[in-house]
């Protein structure tokens, strides 16, 4: 089933891109394994997926530890800071940074191991007050205290949007991060690269893309429903 969903996400992807007058190769799909077995991503490797969300470090780090094939994990859960080190140097980007407190942890963990930690910031554009992530007006003050640590590098921003039924109604929200993003782009801020916006899930990824998003989270669209029973 998982390679049946691939085909028809991919078909969306590449239609919305179409529709955007986008290229493909400009919008990663990430595919979210969270709760899902190896056997999953597995399958989905077969299709050629290389780019894995997880929102728990402990399944990112059980999952490494059968698949030692180069992918790519991004983090795009809530990070607590004392489990910043088991995965500073195990991730290609950290899609969840709203806090300096957070940064500097990455930081000191990154320096201790003598990586580069790539970063987003994390927004919370709809003010939902179930989510995490920075006020749009306090992004770019968050932004310029990270510029400042050596071994962090804010390479552009991310949101979750509200849950609708109606993948339009967050169109608003894609528009406004879209529009932070290349605000503080302009500013040309040293060490900060604003170039990869990652919105968009299951529910309302083509709308994303159609608004800019470069990385795309969809995980019950490929995998299936999640039990978190288990
Ligand atoms: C779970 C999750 C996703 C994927 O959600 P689906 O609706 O299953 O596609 C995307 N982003 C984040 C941050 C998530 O936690």
């Amino acid at each position: 089933m998982i390679h049946e969903n691939l085909i028809e996400v991919e078909k969306r992807v590449d239609e919305a891109c179409k529709r955007a007058g986008r290229n493909r190769t400009d919008v990663t799909l990430i595919a979210v394994s969270k709760t899902k077995p190896v056997e999953d991503v597995r399958e989905a490797m077969v299709d050629g997926i290389i780019d894995f969300g997880e929102n728990k470090v402990q399944e990112i780090m059980d999952k490494q530890e059968v698949i030692h094939e180069k992918l790519n994990w991004h983090m795009i859960g809530h990070l607590q800071r004392n489990k910043v080190k088991y995965i500073v140097d195990k991730v290609c980007l950290i899609h969840s940074v709203d806090s300096i407190r957070l940064a500097n942890q990455i930081e000191e963990e990154a320096s201790k191991k003598g990586v580069v930690a790539n970063i987003l910031v994390e927004v919370n554009v709809a003010g939902e007050d179930s989510k995490f992530g920075v006020k749009p007006e306090e992004t770019e003050n968050l932004v310029r205290e990270i510029a400042k640590l050596e071994h962090v590098k804010v390479r552009g921003l991310m949101t979750i949007a509200p849950y609708v039924d109606n993948p339009e109604e967050n169109r608003v929200y894609f528009k406004a991060l879209k529009q932070l993003l290349v605000d503080i782009k302009r500013k040309n801020i040293d060490n900060v690269h604003m170039e990869i916006l990652s919105m968009g899930m299951t529910g309302d990824f083509e709308v994303a893309i159609e608004e800019g998003a470069t990385m795309v989270r969809v995980g019950t669209g490929i995998f299936g429903k999640r039990n978190y029973n288990i």
